[in-house]
């Protein structure tokens, strides 16, 4: 039987200062503990789509005209952000974010506000640990003296801290040396292996995101263009051609 869809997005348009179009339509689905890659280019409109579910684009001015969001079949199109944190959509934005001046553990504390527990909080600071041992070394260092990796890492951790169901994850090679960035992946496959954490994650980087993900939705110009099993996409002539190589 076919697992449960966590996320349903139907048909949204997107529409930046009242007046540029980026989303033109964009339908996609995530399944429970799916690794879902959404993929295309610079400006395709794959951070648009994701800060369109975290509810994350008035910041940008940027609204949601059409079309409808779904957490398990229940709208959320009008959730605050940190509202979608407390039912476990978190997002992990582009470009990692820590806070340069804090400490690592510092950073991945900022994660634990829904929580109120102690017990809690510190068991969700050991599993993040578990998960990624280089955090737990570099716990007391300043954010800004770690590395790219590093400070991917933190934000990844940072998010686990809310204990999210669903996390997605905005462009989580970008910068980092190929060995690196499967590090990463590596550690996102286990979280959805082990901890059931479902991801819709954005990607330039084609090739490592279909090895990764288990389905993929390829952007262009604010629309999805092709969709298939990553296995699929990963052999299809025209992603070949068009994608693979790049990023
Ligand atoms: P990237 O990998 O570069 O982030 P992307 O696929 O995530 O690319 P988006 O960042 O979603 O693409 O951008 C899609 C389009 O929307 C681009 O043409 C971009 O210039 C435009 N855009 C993004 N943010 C804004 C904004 N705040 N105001 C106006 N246009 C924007």
């Amino acid at each position: 039987s076919q697992p449960p869809i966590v996320l349903d997005v139907n048909g949204i348009e997107v529409i930046y200062n009242h007046v540029i179009l980026v989303l033109k339509g964009v339908s996609l689905q995530v399944p429970e503990g799916g690794i879902v890659a959404l993929l295309g280019g610079n400006g395709a409109g794959k951070t648009t789509t994701l800060r369109a579910i975290s509810n994350l684009l008035k910041a940008e001015r940027g609204e949601v005209t059409k079309g409808s969001i779904e957490l398990r079949g229940e709208r959320i199109e009008n959730l605050s952000p940190a509202d979608l944190v407390r039912r476990g959509v978190v997002q992990v934005m582009e470009g990692r974010h820590c806070f340069a001046h804090l400490t690592i553990e510092e950073n991945l504390m900022t994660g634990s506000y829904t929580r109120t527990s102690k017990a809690e909080i510190e068991a969700n600071l050991e599993k993040v640990y578990n998960y990624f041992p280089r955090l737990k070394t570099r716990r007391t260092s300043q954010a800004a003296y770690t590395s790219g990796g590093e400070q991917q890492m933190c934000a990844i951790g940072r998010a686990l801290m809310t204990n999210p169901s669903i996390v997605l994850l905005d462009e989580p090679s970008m910068g980092l040396a190929p060995q690196i960035v499967d590090e990463v992946f590596h550690i996102v496959k286990d979280l959805n292996a082990k901890e059931k954490v479902t991801f819709l994650l954005a990607e330039q980087n084609t090739n490592m995101a279909l090895k990764y993900a288990d389905y993929g939705y390829i952007m262009e110009s604010g629309r999805i263009v092709m969709d298939g099993k990553a296995h699929d996409l990963a052999n299809n002539s025209d992603v070949k051609e068009f994608y693979l190589g790049v990023g």
